[in-house]
């Protein structure tokens, strides 16, 4: 078996071909489940360049990394983002590039995106009303990330995803809105259950699970049919309105953790690799590829990582510590 080739199994036979990397921590907006007000954040030195992030990821494609998801902290803050697109769509043997982004700042950048080889773009929004909009995210922006929804279906991506995250008491009235946005303008919508990356306000019992989303949509629009899941690995289960009006998403990461199929790897803004989202430990990646290190060496410590990858996020058991890092630290 040569460690740098053979392929990013773990002791629960889980293969990884996936890579999110974020791209900085830093964020336009505060939304009140990802971040707080004022957040420290990682100064510029900090945060891998774009040849190291390129150069990580050619040492991993021979692992079977295919697939890679650009997140932060808010992707289209870090300056020069379609130069990394296109570094990195230039990869042989990458498949699929795409981009979480909470959509503010993408009307302008939605063609020079596409154009340097980004495919699927997923949009962040909760709410389409502006006060809820501002209670969420602490900032304005609802037009803005609308117009960016829509600048991104004009530049060719198809579909369009947009994700909202489901609080109890606060997310109910944003979901019959929401579906509707989604079916007018031929949008993939997807709800995900608020998860502990808060830094510790998240509460079980906040928590709006899927199937009680799935109760609102039913009620307004009728039973909606789940599509069966060419994609077993793919953490959202899809549902059809009946009534052929699109598609619906839930992502249950709460209620129904879906770790077993778990093939992700995360790369933080400032090279620390992470085997889970939830994960306690990392791999200063940065420290070797700023220190001379070769590429066994680097791709020795990808294998360790993805080796000592616990079986699943313990969210449900009395044994789940909150990582020190919150969400907009760590790429979601
Ligand atoms: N800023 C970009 C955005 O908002 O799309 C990318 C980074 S953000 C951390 C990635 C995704 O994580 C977003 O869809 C966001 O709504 C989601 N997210 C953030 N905090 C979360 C939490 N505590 N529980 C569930 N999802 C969360
Ligand atoms: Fe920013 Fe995304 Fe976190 Fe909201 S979820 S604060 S947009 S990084």
């Amino acid at each position: 078996m040569n460690p740098a080739t053979s392929p990013l199994i773990d002791r629960f036979g889980r293969r990884h071909n996936n890579l999110r990397i974020s791209v900085t921590d830093r964020c336009n907006i505060r939304c009140v489940y990802c971040m707080p007000e004022n957040p420290e954040f990682m100064a510029r030195h900090q945060l891998l360049q774009f040849e190291e992030i390129e150069r990580f990821v050619r040492i991993v494609v021979p692992m079977g990394i295919d697939k890679i998801r650009l997140t932060g902290g808010e992707p289209l803050v870090r300056r020069g983002l379609p130069d990394l697109v296109g570094r990195l769509a230039g990869i042989p043997g990458i498949r699929d590039i795409g981009l979480t982004t909470n959509g503010i700042l993408l009307a302008p950048l939605a063609r020079p995106l596409w154009d340097a080889g980004l495919r699927r773009i997923n949009v962040s929004l909760d709410t389409l009303d502006p006060g809820r909009f501002l209670e969420l995210t602490r900032r304005t922006g609802v037009d803005q990330v609308i117009e960016g929804i829509m600048a991104a279906k004009s530049a060719g991506f198809e579909p369009v995803k947009v994700n909202a995250v489901a609080i109890k008491g606060t997310s109910e009235p944003d979901i019959v809105p929401l579906a509707r946005l989604a079916r007018e303008n031929g949008l993939e919508l997807r709800f995900i259950e608020y998860m502990p990356l808060d830094g510790g306000t998240w509460e079980r019992g906040k928590v709006l699970l899927a199937e009680e989303i799935l109760e609102i949509l039913t009620r307004e629009f009728g039973a909606l049919i789940p599509v069966a899941d060419p994609d077993h690995r793919a953490p959202a289960a899809d549902f059809d309105f009946a009534d052929g009006g699109g598609r619906i998403g839930l992502i249950a990461s709460v209620s129904r953790p879906f770790c077993m199929s778990c093939n992700r790897i995360r790369l933080t803004s400032d090279g620390r690799l992470r085997n889970c989202l939830f994960a306690l430990d990392e791999t200063d990646l940065r420290t070797l590829l700023r220190g001379g290190a070769d590429d066994a060496e680097i791709a020795r410590a990808v294998r360790d990582s993805v080796a000592a990858k616990w079986e699943g996020h313990e969210i449900n058991s009395s044994r789940f510590i909150q990582p020190g890092r919150l969400m907009h630290s760590i790429g979601g």
